[in-house]
């Protein structure tokens, strides 16, 4: 149990909008919403685009969407603005520039000549010589005659930050007490020669310039942490930053054969999670048990009772698995959920084009009301819907070769005749009755009741597993369904 932090809580998400987004990312996203809401502070969201080669209008479109569908609010940033606005990187290239100038002049950045052939010599020479293999320090302190001849070469410099030569020791939330000595974190580059400023500078001069009290931020950036804080110490004596933030690294996210779910992971990617239709709100109870957890006994939770009880301190630093089949179980506790109006609505999009094989002219209303509570509690996925309810709204039922050959026994058709006898005189306003009168035919047979529904189950909805049978026909209604008997009738009587 952490105490509570002594200043407002200012976090921030800042991802590049170069490709879909992906689970990570909205893990990442979710501990900092909690965090900030859990301790009433803000949420700033921030656009991290200073990679023209990498990052898309369309990608940034996309990120936008995607956190409006999974339901964060943010308190500064792009659309809203903020205090510290602008919040694209993009639209703040002057900032950086200013930043990197004032640390060339205090001699916290220098320049560095070095061409890549040059540095990828020095670097296997020391590896070879079993010294460590990051920048060397050559241009550290270059003479101004040196620094002319590169130049008569035509040489353009990058800008590279000086580290101190000490350790760097930090309290990570999540890990605890963490040390990098000066060997491992090398001089590093903040400015590339052609004067566009690298992630390593634009990110932490942005976090101290809006303020960030903690960086919560996957493990995969923990090397960037030392290199980071150096440049904060740096930034504070030349008045631009305040204070160190606190960092906390998230568990990596292991997936498929134990391997770091990556962003090229096609189960990463967050579009393919709407377009199957898990709710928002399933998908963040899941990614929020990625390395936290509620309480032993109850994995299903609202994003409310998370926020109540997130604390980044609770966080396991171990590698978290994703685990589709429980994220899909998820899934469906929460569709169980839903008040059944908002189930209904919820479940539009897969009830028309492109999703659904019928007409529009033939979707119904009514029978959709009628069938959307025992849909309800059978789905995982909302796109599951539209296998289940085709038979209402399709002329025919689907033909699945599988499932007739599956029912259709020997003695299906006497059966079938005897159903159809039974149904016409039941009561199609109460599937109890249809049941009874099923039930009374597989009697007739010798059939229990799972056996006798499966032929009325594929002679009316096509398939062998579906929606509570009763309830389906007294939804598709007496003449539809019986018609669809017959049909079944007559195609068993030709095969
Ligand atoms: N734009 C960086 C990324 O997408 C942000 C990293 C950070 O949180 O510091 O990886
Ligand atoms: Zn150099």
């Amino acid at each position: 149990m952490a105490s509570a932090p002594a200043s407002p809580v200012r976090v921030r998400f800042c991802p590049s909008p170069t490709g879909n987004p992906h689970v990570g990312l909205v893990r990442t996203a979710l501990f900092n919403w909690a965090y900030a809401r859990h301790h009433g502070g803000t949420f700033v969201f921030r656009i991290e685009d200073t990679d023209a080669a990498r990052d898309s209008e369309e990608s940034y479109r996309q990120l936008l969407d995607s956190m409006r569908w999974l339901g964060f609010d943010w308190d500064e940033g792009p659309e809203i603005g903020g205090p510290h606005a602008p919040y694209r990187q993009s639209q703040r290239m002057d900032l950086y520039k200013d930043v990197a100038d004032k640390l060339l002049d205090a001699g916290r950045a220098y320049h560095c000549y070095c061409s890549q052939e040059e540095l990828d010599g020095r670097r296997e020479a020391a590896r070879a010589a079993g010294r460590p293999s990051g920048y060397d320090g050559h241009c550290r302190d270059l003479g101004t005659e040196q620094v002319e001849r590169y130049k008569a070469q035509g040489r353009t410099p990058i800008v590279r930050f000086r580290m101190p030569d000490k350790t760097i020791t930090f309290n990570d939330l999540v890990r605890g007490e963490l040390s990098f000595t000066p060997e491992n974190v090398p001089d590093y580059g903040i400015v590339r020669a052609n004067g566009a400023p690298l992630y390593t500078l634009v990110n932490p001069v942005d976090d101290a310039l809006m303020e960030i009290t903690h960086v919560l931020r996957g493990e995969d950036l923990l090397s960037s942490t030392p290199r980071q804080i150096a440049l904060y110490e740096a930034l504070i004596e030349l008045g631009v930053a305040h204070r160190v933030p606190d960092f906390g690294h998230l568990p990596y996210v292991m997936g498929e054969g134990n391997k770091k779910l990556s962003k090229r992971d096609p189960q990463a990617s967050l579009n393919l999670y709407r377009e199957r239709g898990f709710l928002p709100e399933g998908l963040l109870n899941y990614l929020s048990l990625l390395g936290w957890s509620l309480s032993a006994e109850q994995d299903v939770f609202s994003a409310r009772e998370m926020v109540a009880a997130f604390e980044i301190g609770d966080v396991n630093p171990n590698p978290a698995r994703f685990d589709l089949k429980k994220c899909e179980a998820i899934n469906a506790d929460h569709i169980r959920l839903l008040e059944v109006k908002d189930f209904t609505e919820r479940c539009r999009p897969w009830l028309a084009a492109p999703f659904a094989p019928w007409a529009s002219e033939d979707f119904d209303e009514a029978r959709w009301q009628a069938i959307a509570p025992h849909a309800q509690t059978r789905l995982k996925v909302l796109s599951e819907i539209t296998d289940n309810v085709d038979f209402l709204f399709l002329p025919q039922p689907v033909h699945d070769e599988a499932s007739w050959a599956k029912a259709m026994k020997e003695g299906s058709d006497a059966l079938l005749r005897t159903a159809r006898e039974k149904l016409e005189s039941a009561d199609w306003d109460s599937p109890e009755s249809l049941k009874e009168a099923v039930l009374a035919a597989g009697e007739t047979h010798g059939l229990k009741l799972g056996k006798a529904q499966a032929p009325v189950r594929v002679a009316v909805t096509g398939r062998t597993v579906g929606l509570p049978l009763f309830e389906s026909l007294q939804v598709l209604g007496k003449d539809a369904s019986l018609s669809r008997v017959d049909a079944a009738l007559a195609k068993l009587t030709e095969g």
